[in-house]
């Protein structure tokens, strides 16, 4: 799940980042209430799940509350990479000297936390890693130590940092780095990191991914989530505890297992097709929540053809085979079916499927079907096998 700026910005200043002051506007006559009190210039910005939203418009100085009021109203017009503004941030403007970059992320080849700081601040990481490599510093923390203070030392030296604001760029990493162990953040990242006129170090943009496994942890950063991010459907397999992308091919597919599902994805590409969603519906998946699957695959206008592919282990066939049974009487399929049924109570999960009069395709193997799955889409091409 990811937070917004103003979000992450509050949480970073509660383990002692220095932060600008900034208030959070749904309107634009609060925009210039909060630029009168803030003082001007402040900077307005667009509170969206996106990067890039400086070059998109959506960040822009003001020099008169008149002024925040006027570019407030426009930003909260736009709509940046797909997502409608609600919200503007007015942070007190900052008089920017230096910007630098410094993040964490967790590297799962290393099982541990790296922290990043690069000399290219205000660009995106992924462009800096991309054309100036060299550029970026890294230090692996081992948790059981946490970040030392060599660590902070060898990056801050390490991008060309002046030697009066090491201490503060420690405290800073320190700050970070306890935010991101507190939140169960997978990325805490302060892009750019400022040295001001004054010669102050304050962050001026944050942002955080927070890992969704740790967020029963912290019901006050689950409240944080902006509903906007997800498609109705993406939220609905959410509460239902389902895993469930929705994307852009025809071949709606209920599959039990990640891997089985990638799988699944995989095989129907490979026959020329494309998967309309990855759906995991879990171990041990109920008939209701293999119901409730069926109703988000089949609400989804691209889906040409359904692939059932369950593999009974834990999960009983019979089980699914109900639970495809209960979806059928609520939602009546007008595409083609097909089900490929195999392991834990395969016979009897058939026999059910068999008696409801409902029309199945079924399959016996994962490529014979898909190869149905794609040809009942009307999109089967011989050449592609
Ligand atoms: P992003 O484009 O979504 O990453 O948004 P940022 O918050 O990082 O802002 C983009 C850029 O706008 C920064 O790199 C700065 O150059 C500039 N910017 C942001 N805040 C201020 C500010 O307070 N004063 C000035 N002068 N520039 C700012
Ligand atoms: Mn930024």
């Amino acid at each position: 799940m990811k937070l917004h700026e103003y979000h992450s910005k509050r949480l970073f200043a509660a383990h002692g980042v220095p932060i600008p002051r900034g208030e959070v506007a749904t309107t634009p006559h609060q925009a210039r209430r909060f630029a009168e009190e803030l003082g001007c210039p402040v900077v307005v910005k667009s509170q969206v799940l996106v990067g890039g939203r400086g070059k998109a418009g959506g960040i822009r100085l003001a020099q008169t509350p008149d002024e925040a009021e006027k570019v407030a109203g426009e930003i909260l017009q736009l709509e940046i990479k797909g997502l409608p503004v609600r919200k503007v941030l007015l942070d007190e403007a900052a008089d920017i000297r230096q910007e630098i970059y410094l993040g964490i992320v967790v590297d799962r080849a290393n099982r541990r936390p790296v922290m990043m700081a690069s000399s290219e601040g205000g660009v995106e990481i992924e462009e800096v890693a991309r054309t100036n490599p060299e550029a970026i510093k890294k230090v692996t923390i081992d948790p059981f130590l946490g970040l030392r203070g060599y660590q902070t030392l060898a990056l801050a030296k390490g991008i060309g940092l002046a030697g009066q604001h090491f201490r503060a760029f420690g405290r800073i990493a320190r700050g970070l780095y306890d935010a991101f162990l507190a939140c169960d953040a997978s990325l805490a990242e302060i892009n750019p990191l400022v040295v001001t006129a004054a010669g102050e170090l304050l962050a001026v943009d944050g942002k955080m991914v927070l890992d969704d496994n740790g967020l029963f942890r912290h019901p006050d950063l689950a409240q944080m989530r902006d509903l906007d991010e997800e498609t109705p459907a993406e939220r609905e397999a959410r509460e239902a505890g389902l895993s469930y992308v929705q994307l852009d091919g025809e071949i709606g597919c209920m599959v039990n297992g990640a891997g089985l599902a990638m799988a699944t994805m995989d095989i129907i590409k490979h026959f020329g097709s494309a998967p309309a969603n990855f759906l995991d519906i879990g171990g041990g998946a109920k008939a209701e929540r293999v119901a409730i699957a069926l109703r988000l695959i089949l609400a989804d206008p691209n889906v040409k053809a359904v692939l059932f592919n369950i593999f009974g282990g834990i999960t009983r066939c019979d089980e699914v085979a109900r639970g495809i049974i209960t979806a059928f009487e609520e939602v009546r399929p007008t595409v083609p079916l097909v089900a490929r049924l195999v392991g834990t109570n395969e016979e009897e999960g058939r026999a059910l499927l068999e008696a409801s009069g409902y029309h199945l395709i079924t399959a016996t193997t994962l490529a014979g079907a898909a190869q149905k799955a794609v040809v009942a889409a009307g999109g089967y091409d011989e050449h592609s096998s």
